[in-house]
């Protein structure tokens, strides 16, 4: 498997750790005659799976007593939903920072009213908030975040000051990049498939007094509470992608925990940002102050140019370069797992490319 491996920019489902991948493939098989697909979710043997992944997000992410740790299905899109139905009283405070930001709010209006108090979409999203600049309301349940928006490229440098409504985040693509204060936040979701393991899994930790609130009847399954009193148990748990998250996890630890992934993160990104800031034809999308440490966004003068550099670096066993659709361009996702090795390769190729262009 190893020898085979390319540079994989994608932006979700994304690079996994080679470590944690052959440690699924090794493991997977070995649970008394029958494999980790097969056992029941009400075993022992998934119980210390579940068990251990529940730790290693506690240990690693550092989250303080009374917070839950909960996993969940329907990806993080589905928590755009159920965090305004359980969390929402009248009206809640929305810094509005990308695409996903946005989709959160057209799901957060289905429940109540959305109060947009950052928004930078008057500039094409290509900035976040300094903390100063969120002004939050009234009255407001909570004030939501999208900490690292994936489409554009940008990231909170800083997260905003905790008021008197906590606040929601949406880590998805940026989970355990670095290190945060959890208890700063009052609720943190990501889908797993960019930093922390395989699509079908979203992680959720929520402080014990929003698990409490209720304001509406909701179905059993779209409340916290359900999924907290039954240790995300309540239904069949997404077994096969919490075993990958545990194998990713324990690759984290050994690596050094998240202060240590951290650490790679910047000079990953440094080596990539000034790439782009030392060339003549390629010009970073973000403004510098919000740059993303996960998503590198980038322009090159034509469109076309940038077909030809998806393409070429393509077949130099570079992929999952193109930006997204609605942006354009060049996008190179360097999550947790994608190898600096991989990021001087491109840089390699950059100045190869730009040198013909
Ligand atoms: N939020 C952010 C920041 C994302 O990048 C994505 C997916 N790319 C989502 C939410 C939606 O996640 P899911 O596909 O797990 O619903």
């Amino acid at each position: 498997m190893s020898t085979n491996r390319i540079y994989n920019f994608n932006a979700g489902p994304a690079t996994l750790p080679l470590e944690a991948l052959e440690e699924v493939r090794a493991g997977m098989m070995d649970f008394g005659g029958m494999s980790v697909l097969e056992i029941s979710h009400r075993s022992k043997e998934y119980e210390a799976i579940q068990g251990e992944t529940r730790s290693l997000v506690a240990e690693l992410m550092g989250v303080p007593a009374g917070y839950q740790i909960l996993f969940l299905t329907g990806g993080a899109s589905l928590q755009f939903a159920m965090a305004p139905m359980n969390l929402m009283d009248k009206a809640a405070d929305y810094a509005v920072t990308g695409y996903w930001s946005k989709k959160a709010v057209a799901e957060a209006r289905l429940v109540g009213e959305v109060r947009t108090v950052f928004s930078s979409e008057e500039k094409k999203f290509a900035n976040v908030p300094q903390p100063s600049e969120i002004k939050r309301s009234d009255g407001a349940s909570y004030l939501h975040i999208t900490t690292n928006n994936t489409i554009y490229g940008t990231q909170y440098q800083e997260l905003p000051d905790p008021g008197a409504a906590p606040i929601v985040a949406d880590m998805s693509s940026d989970i355990l990049s670095y290190k945060i204060d959890v208890s700063r936040l009052g609720m943190i979701y990501a889908g797993a498939q960019k930093n922390i393991g395989p699509a079908g899994v979203t992680l959720v930790v929520i402080k014990d007094e929003l698990v409490a609130r209720k304001y509406r009847e909701l179905p059993t399954m779209l409340k916290y509470s359900t999924h907290a009193e039954n240790n995300s148990l309540f239904n069949t748990p997404p077994v096969f992608a919490i075993y990958v998250m545990r194998s990713v996890l324990r690759w984290i630890k050994a690596k050094g925990g998240v202060a240590a992934i951290e650490k790679t993160n910047i000079e990953k990104a440094r080596i990539l940002y000034d790439a782009i800031d030392a060339s003549q034809i390629y010009k970073g999308y973000a403004d510098k102050g919000s740059r993303s440490r996960m998503n590198v966004t980038f322009a090159t003068p034509t469109s076309e140019l940038a077909d030809k550099f998806v393409a070429e670096a393509k077949a130099r066993g570079m992929v999952g370069l193109k930006g997204h659709r609605a942006l354009g361009g060049i996008r190179a996702s360097i999550y947790n797992a994608f190898p600096i090795e991989g990021i001087k390769a491109l840089v390699e190729f950059m100045k190869e490319f730009e040198k013909k262009a």
